[in-house]
């Protein structure tokens, strides 16, 4: 349905921030203006608690979880970036494949079953959206993805 992804997002926020350890700090950037997208509420709370639960998941102590969305070119660019360990350089977008986890330590010790994110790049691209991810090692990593706006209010005749 027809969604303002602000207030959308800042719900889905909330239900973490009600969860999480109080030694990750939950930051917001998030504008006062309505963002409408035209979307599948389920599906979308999917891609956001998958991504959201990566960033949770891979980050340390003390560290910082960051929220934007903004309209870029058109679109509505959403970000969710933390300061956990990154991901290498060459291994950046194998993220998004199926059963693809990183072969370290840190992630055979935290589980999981490699389908969140190919999930998510999935339900996304069914929105006609596209999703990648930045990463620096030992800096941190953000995802974003695209979603089409729709107007404001449709104007009948
Ligand atoms: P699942 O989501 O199915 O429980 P998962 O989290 O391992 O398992 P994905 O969410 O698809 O699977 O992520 C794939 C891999 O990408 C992860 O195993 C991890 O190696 C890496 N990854 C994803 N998000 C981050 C992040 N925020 N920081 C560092 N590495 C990440
Ligand atoms: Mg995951």
């Amino acid at each position: 349905e027809r969604t303002d992804f602000i207030h959308f997002f800042h719900q889905v926020i909330d239900r973490f921030e009600m969860n999480v350890s109080d030694q990750i700090t939950l930051q917001r950037e998030l504008p006062n203006e309505k963002l409408y997208v035209w979307i599948d509420q389920d599906k979308m709370n999917q891609v956001l608690d998958n991504v959201i639960s990566n960033a949770i998941k891979y980050s340390s102590e003390g560290g910082t979880i960051r929220f934007k969305a903004e309209k870029q070119k058109g679109q509505l660019l959403v970000s969710v970036s933390d300061e956990g360990p990154g991901i290498p350089y060459d291994k950046v977008d194998k993220v998004f494949d199926r059963f693809y986890r990183a072969d370290n330590a840190r992630s055979r010790k935290l589980g999981g079953t490699g389908l969140g994110l190919a999930i998510a790049k999935e339900i996304v691209e069914s929105h006609h959206g596209s999703i990648w991810a930045k990463s620096k090692e030992g800096k941190g990593t953000t995802v974003l993805f695209t979603l089409p706006l729709v107007n404001k209010k449709r104007r009948g005749k």
